[in-house]
């Protein structure tokens, strides 16, 4: 399977995370993609720029991260009042009116994870040049991977043009700066990660510098610094201490639990209202359907569209596609795997835009509060919402794709 591949002294296994293959890595060379020889999944993207690119990144992401937190977002002027809202004051209200747990939902991937992600990558990187002890560079860098997914200033920009969109009808509405911010703190964070190398990092704070060139049965492999690690009893990985597993444990139960548990609150999450707008003494309940509809009545079409795939077909897609794959998992189906990889890689994408609706209920919430004149309240729907955006995304990281292929071929190696 891996023949053709040239062989270099610092050449290294990798298990392919969603399909379980062992390959032996290419040496490194600048451009180069190496992908999967069995399921063609990325095993590493060799980035062009050295580390000096995402390091550059990482400070001016810094910079407009703490711009953002202190200038102001967007006002609103009606009925003779004036209301501006920082990024904070959303995820704030939420958790003075009740609604903590999406309250502090929205502070944590708003706020919290991008800017310890900031941290993470300017940490590690400043802490090579300095020539911080390994060791602890290591113990940080490996929260990299786990909160990237959960950063989500993306999806927030989106969800704050639906807000957006939404109070131009209503008010007189302006844009301060933060919004800037937020958009440079975007395109610094996406840069970084297109020019972050983690490969190249993980080898550069390694201790041992002769990696294994034998692959042996049993080798088990780091899904967090994708080391291979050779000795039989690890229960730790050798580079980054996560915990070692040949496959996710108990990952077919754990991933059954949480699309249950998701697929039951789909249903009140579509049934009760989303959130109340009251505008001169008049209140109108919105369910998530209610919503997108009041875009479409008002001829904001792509909006509509956008919402509605994020609110409504991406739980759904979730749901149905995960509950297929673990079904063919458990029965063990041999077919179709490409194509279950391929639906696998998709589901854990584009699972964190369906926060679009959540992040625009909190940015209209910290916004509107003129009272019986014009208001805007969260309700029951928006949490269960949050609970099935969330459950999704820990269910799309309980499943363990490598089982599906488990049952293709024995272990090659
Ligand atoms: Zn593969
Ligand atoms: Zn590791």
């Amino acid at each position: 399977m891996t023949e053709s591949y040239e062989l270099a002294p610092d050449e290294d296994w990798r298990e392919c995370q969603d399909c379980g293959l062992f390959s032996r890595l290419l040496p490194r060379q600048p451009g180069l993609i190496a992908e999967c020889p069995r399921c063609g999944s990325i095993l590493w993207r060799m980035r062009r720029v050295g580390l000096t690119f995402p390091l550059a990144c990482a400070i001016a992401g810094l910079m407009f991260y703490s711009f953002a937190l202190i200038a102001p977002l967007l006002e609103i002027y009606a009925y003779g009042r004036f209301s501006m809202a920082h990024i904070e004051t959303g995820p704030l209200r939420l958790v003075s009116a009740g609604w903590q747990s999406v309250g502090m939902l929205v502070f944590l991937v708003t706020l919290i994870v991008p800017g310890a992600k900031l941290g993470i990558i300017t940490t590690t990187l400043l802490g090579m040049k300095a020539g911080l002890p390994k060791r602890f560079l290591r113990g940080v860098f490996r929260w990299y991977k786990r909160l990237s997914p959960w950063a989500m200033i993306d999806v927030y920009l989106l969800g704050f043009l639906v807000a957006y969109t939404r109070l131009t009808g209503m008010f007189s509405v302006h844009i301060d700066t933060a919004l800037y911010a937020l958009i440079g703190l975007m395109i610094t964070m996406a840069a970084t990660d297109a020019g972050l190398d983690q490969e190249v990092i993980w080898r550069r704070l390694d201790d041992d510098e002769q990696p294994f060139c034998e692959l042996e049965h049993h080798a088990l492999s780091c899904t967090v610094c994708n080391l291979v690690n050779h000795t039989v009893n690890a229960i730790f990985c050798r580079r980054c201490y996560a915990p070692l597993y040949r496959r996710k444990p108990a990952s077919v139960s754990r991933t059954w639990a949480f699309v249950i548990a998701a697929a039951w609150l789909y249903v009140p999450a579509n049934i009760y209202p989303f959130m109340t707008i009251t505008n001169l003494a008049q209140s109108q309940p919105y369910t998530i359907m209610g919503g997108i509809v009041e875009l479409m009545r008002v001829g904001l079409w792509p909006l509509a569209l956008l919402v509605f795939f994020a609110s409504i077909v991406v739980p759904l897609l979730k749901l149905l596609g995960l509950a297929y794959m673990l079904i063919t998992t458990q029965r063990r189906h041999a077919d179709l795997l490409y194509a279950r990889a391929a639906t696998y890689r998709l589901l854990d994408f584009i699972g964190r835009w369906s926060m679009i609706d959540i992040f625009m209920v909190s940015i209209l919430v910290a916004l509107v509060h003129f009272g019986e004149f014009a208001n805007v309240s969260m309700n029951m729907g928006a949490v269960c919402f949050a609970a099935v955006v969330v459950l999704t995304i820990f269910a799309v990281n309980a499943f363990d794709p490598r089982l599906m292929w488990d049952n293709y071929g024995e272990f090659e190696a």
